[in-house]
């Protein structure tokens, strides 16, 4: 048997009095949120909630999550966390494709559980804890499906990536023991939202295995996480770029600084080497940054402390984790290329996923030999560290030459009066595509005009590569876990 409601369940008998979640003046210790989870699993079942079950939540970032999460665990059924920004009719899809019996909901999001789930003919629950209490985990393999989690759809229609108790449990033990080196004294400080497989693995689990204490917040401002640091004595951060970007503006009018902060994790998109150094500056920490993706659980590579790290790369495979770079041109085998050539990056291990629910297509096109094809392009240096060139469907291709965007934001983000920046191809009748530059400026600095932009950029990047079009922003358009949506540019920049 092996489940991850054992995460929890194993905390609470070993670390009882210990202080598991805060989240604002409510403070629950594993033995209380194991109380909970054990009583709102009763009545779950009550419900007729059991074994193979899938159950939906749709829960803001509180302590109402990880009581509904572990509880649907505990009970042997799956969870479907839903992104917290979609609309009725998203959701609908969802809680049809995935078969939900039921959806638990609270907050803000009842305004479109509630619809969506009478459109489906299923019930909404809410967390209650009554006087029962469920005696013990329902016995799980490890290869029974924990959660299935639906990709954000920033490439199309969204599948249901489903992850074994094994992809989890295992995922969060590396990350926390290998990766981070977590004890249970950290207060780790999780703005990530939770039904996202980074918050689940990074924040929920990975915390909840070590029995260290987690801070949740249901809304992420720069100036919130560093006074949330500061009186929460946080000292583990795990955040995406556009956070770090965030906190390291609040650092510039807050002169209040987390004593206790000694590691901060970055992941889910590229990092610019720039903000990494900005951060690191202001916060006087280390950021590691690692790569994966919902199908790997997510960690599939790390940068770690004892290692080495290297700035600009995503480190190397994590524990148990095998990662190649293969040619792009044979579709139905993995054919690996020697390191320093940009293909495919592919993953085989404990992380990788069971596959689509109900999508077999997609599930043969994403696992080749048992390899996860990433549909990322990158490289393995000669330190053997990997380096993430860009998503294969983000690269621009002018002019029948290759343009990857992150090597130009690499270079934009450098610029002063640059605060952050996207890159993407838009049409272009003559080149087929032409790059084009989202920028958004930092407040505090004289305004550059487009013609600026594209000379400064000239001068730096080769005359097939650098943006011929400049367009200002007021804030880059993002998806609720800090990914730029690059269709969206696409169309707002054509
Ligand atoms: P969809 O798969 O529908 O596009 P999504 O991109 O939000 O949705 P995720 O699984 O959340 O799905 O994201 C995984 C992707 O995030 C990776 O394939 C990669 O492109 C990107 N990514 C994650 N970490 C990094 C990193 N450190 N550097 C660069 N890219 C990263």
């Amino acid at each position: 048997m092996l489940s991850v409601a054992a995460i929890l369940g194993d905390s609470a008998r070993r670390h009882p009095h210990r202080l598991a979640i805060v989240e604002g003046d409510i403070r629950l210790t594993y033995s209380e949120l194991w109380d909970d989870v054990t009583a709102f699993a009763a009545e779950l079942r009550a419900c007729g909630v059991g074994r193979g079950d899938r159950v939906a939540l749709m829960l803001p970032n509180g302590i109402d999550f990880p009581r509904a999460y572990y509880a649907v665990l505990a009970l042997g059924a799956t969870v479907v966390p839903v992104h917290a920004l979609l609309v009725c009719e998203e959701v609908v899809y969802i809680l049809r494709h995935s078969g939900a019996v039921a959806v638990i909901a609270g907050g803000p999001l009842l305004a479109v559980a509630e619809p969506a789930a009478a459109e489906a003919g299923i019930k909404v629950l809410d967390v209650v804890t009554g006087q029962g209490r469920l005696e013990t985990i329902e016995p799980t393999r490890a290869d029974d499906i924990a959660a299935v989690l639906y990709t954000s759809g920033t490439t199309g229609r969204p599948k249901g990536a489903q992850l074994t108790h094994l992809n989890l449990v295992m995922n969060a033990t590396v990350l926390a023991y290998d990766l981070i080196g977590m004890v249970p004294d950290d207060v780790v400080l999780g703005c990530l939202p939770l039904f996202h497989s980074y918050g689940q693995t990074g924040a929920l689990n990975a915390t909840m295995r070590v029995g260290a204490a987690l801070v949740l917040t249901p809304r992420f401002t720069g100036a919130g996480a560093l006074d949330l640091m500061v009186g929460q004595n946080v000292t583990v951060f795990m955040g995406v770029p556009t956070m770090y970007h965030a906190l390291t503006e609040a650092a510039a009018t807050d002169p209040r600084r987390p004593a206790h902060l000694r590691v901060a994790v970055s992941g889910g998109a590229a990092l610019p080497v720039a903000l990494l150094e900005r951060f690191e500056a202001a916060y006087d920490t280390v950021i590691l940054e690692g790569y994966g993706l919902t199908e790997t659980s997510p960690a599939a590579t790390f940068n770690e402390h004892g290692r080495g790290r290297r700035p600009g790369t995503v480190g190397h495979a994590v524990w148990g984790v095998e990662i190649a770079v293969a040619d792009t041109r044979a579709t139905d085998r993995i054919v690996p290329l020697p390191d320093g050539e940009v293909g495919e990056v592919v993953i085989r291990g404990h992380n990788v996923f069971h596959g689509y629910l109900d999508d077999p297509e997609a599930t043969r096109a994403a696992l080749v030999d048992g390899w996860l094809r990433s549909g990322d392009l990158g490289m393995v240096d000669e330190d053997g560290f990997l380096v993430i060139v860009d998503r294969g469907k983000d690269l621009i291709i002018r002019g029948g030459f290759n343009v990857y965007p992150r090597e130009v934001e690499e270079v934009l983000a450098r610029h002063p009066a640059i605060a952050e920046v996207s890159v993407v191809g838009v049409p272009d009748d003559v080149r087929g595509e032409e790059v084009c530059a989202a920028v958004v400026l930092r407040a505090d600095l004289r305004v550059p005009s487009a013609q600026e932009v594209i000379v400064w950029s000239r001068e730096r990047l080769g005359g097939h590569k650098y943006p011929r079009k400049v367009v200002f922003m007021t804030a880059l358009p993002l998806g609720p876990t800090g990914k730029v949506l690059k269709r969206e540019l696409r169309k707002t920049c054509s």
